[in-house]
């Protein structure tokens, strides 16, 4: 028995890195999982990796999280291949760092549309379907950078943004037996935290090193420690939990 055995769970941005750790999670658990992504190659050949149980089934689907058209479609397909929607992850992300003197408005869009107006755009897709079943968990994934990082403006803001949202949903669906939360990682080894090496003028081992060394816990983070986190709020052990953001960094939010 799995704790998400005929669950249907999407996570967006899953092609890879944390979202696909996150996936992997859900299917080793007996969930039928959608990989959204902005590639449907990508998203599709993911699907066809997941470690399902027999039963369950995995689609790719391509959108892009911050067009609303788009959006309304991938939740419609998943609803109508996969046969509905319990668990919504809205991990998708990008970064476009920058002192805020040299930060173009471009790039403050850009992080915003696809954290949190991608976020809101997944969630209102995903609540209609929530709500007539009265039952349904969404996950939003911040960021420890919420709580201010030097060249993140534009991302911080929107990760911290994503915890005022998640509070609001907290309070709003509550009532319909929809749970809503957020995880904020901490250092997580993906091409993501690989680019920030490269963007650093660092060898990513070696960035990877220092991060560790300056972590309570003393290492850095995988796609894994946020699945298992991500899990267990999409469970229904944890459903007098809501609203809630839980930092997992190894420590590194608590300061020194
Ligand atoms: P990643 O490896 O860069 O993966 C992000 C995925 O999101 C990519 O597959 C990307 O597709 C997809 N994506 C980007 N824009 C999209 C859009 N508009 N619509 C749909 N999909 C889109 O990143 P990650 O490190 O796994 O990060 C996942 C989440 O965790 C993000 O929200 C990130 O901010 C957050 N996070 C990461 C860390 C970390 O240390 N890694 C720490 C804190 C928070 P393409 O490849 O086609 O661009």
């Amino acid at each position: 028995m799995g704790r998400f055995d005929g669950r249907i769970a999407v996570i967006t941005g899953s092609a890879r890195g944390i979202g696909f750790g996150t996936a992997t999670r859900f299917a080793e658990e007996g969930a039928s999982v959608a990989i959204v992504d902005l590639d449907e190659s990508a998203a599709a050949e993911a699907a066809a990796r997941l470690p399902l149980v027999e039963g369950a089934k995995a689609i790719g689907v391509g959108a892009n999280v911050s067009d609303g058209a788009s959006v309304e479609a991938a939740v419609e397909r998943v609803v109508s291949e996969l046969g509905g929607i319990h668990v919504l992850v809205n991990n998708a992300g990008i970064t476009r760092d920058n002192l805020l003197f040299k930060m173009t408005e471009e790039d403050w869009d850009l992080v915003m549309g696809v954290h949190l107006k991608g976020a809101f755009l997944m969630s209102k897709a995903a609540q209609k379907h929530f709500v007539e079943q009265r039952y349904g968990k969404i996950v939003n994934i911040s960021s420890v950078s919420a709580l201010g990082n030097r060249g993140q403006a534009n991302y911080s803001a929107a990760k911290m943004g994503i915890q005022g949202f998640t509070r609001t949903l907290g309070i709003e669906l509550g009532p319909f037996g929809i749970n809503v939360n957020a995880v904020a990682p901490g250092f997580i080894v993906t091409e993501m935290t690989e680019a920030t090496a490269v963007r650093l003028k660092m060898e990513p081992d070696e960035f990877f090193k220092l991060n560790a060394e300056a972590n309570p816990v003393r290492r850095i983070g995988y796609p894994e420690d946020i699945a298992a986190a991500v899990t267990f709020l999409s469970a229904d052990e944890s459903s007098y939990i809501t609203g809630q953001t839980i930092y997992v960094d190894g420590g590194v939010s608590l300061g020194t």
